[in-house]
């Protein structure tokens, strides 16, 4: 009798002991799968120079500006206020002031956008957006990821072939004068 409580108990024993074993995997598990899913947020944060929250984005650009640059929207046709602009001068990011296009790049499209033959290369991301379904050439600030708009080839043939359809909520012009 005493003998059968006493291997009962040693069984009872080694069954906790697995079961803590498994607990303890189960657990490091756990841990290692949010270590990396806080490494992968912290690269898609790093992968831009600069980057902020959204609720950071929120307070400092306006609604327009945000569902812009940080939603991917688009405002509506020859509404923007650079559509018209032919000022000389320089446009920048509205969220981090990049320099993303010179006054001496824009033309009249005629379709209600601000539309440039070229960016400032090395300030402008490529991106496939599907947004409507089909794959679009999205346009990025590459220092901060905000969406100005995007890449057609029905631009005009004595430059580049090229509109960059931008919005002029994503912009910010500084003027030469
Ligand atoms: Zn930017």
């Amino acid at each position: 009798m005493c003998n059968s409580t006493t291997s009962l108990v040693k069984l009872f024993l080694i069954k906790m002991k697995k079961y803590n074993l498994i607990y303890i995997l189960l657990i490091c598990i756990g841990c290692n799968s949010q270590n990396n899913s806080n490494s992968k947020t912290d690269q898609k944060r790093s992968k831009y120079k600069i980057s902020k929250s959204d609720i950071e984005w929120k307070n400092e650009l306006n609604s327009l500006q945000y569902y812009v640059l940080r939603q991917a929207g688009t405002e509506r046709a020859f509404t923007g206020k650079y559509d018209k602009n032919f000022s000389e001068g320089i446009y920048v990011c509205a969220a981090c002031q990049s320099p993303l296009y010179e006054s001496s790049y824009k033309y009249d499209s005629k379709s209600g956008w601000p539309s440039f033959d070229r960016g400032i290369t090395e300030n402008i991301e490529y991106d496939v957006d599907y947004k409507l379904g089909y794959a679009r050439s999205e346009l990025k600030c590459s220092s901060c990821g905000g969406h100005l708009g995007h890449l057609f080839n029905d631009g005009p043939k004595s430059t580049t072939g090229k509109r960059h359809c931008i919005n002029s909520a994503a912009l910010i012009f500084i003027s030469k004068k």
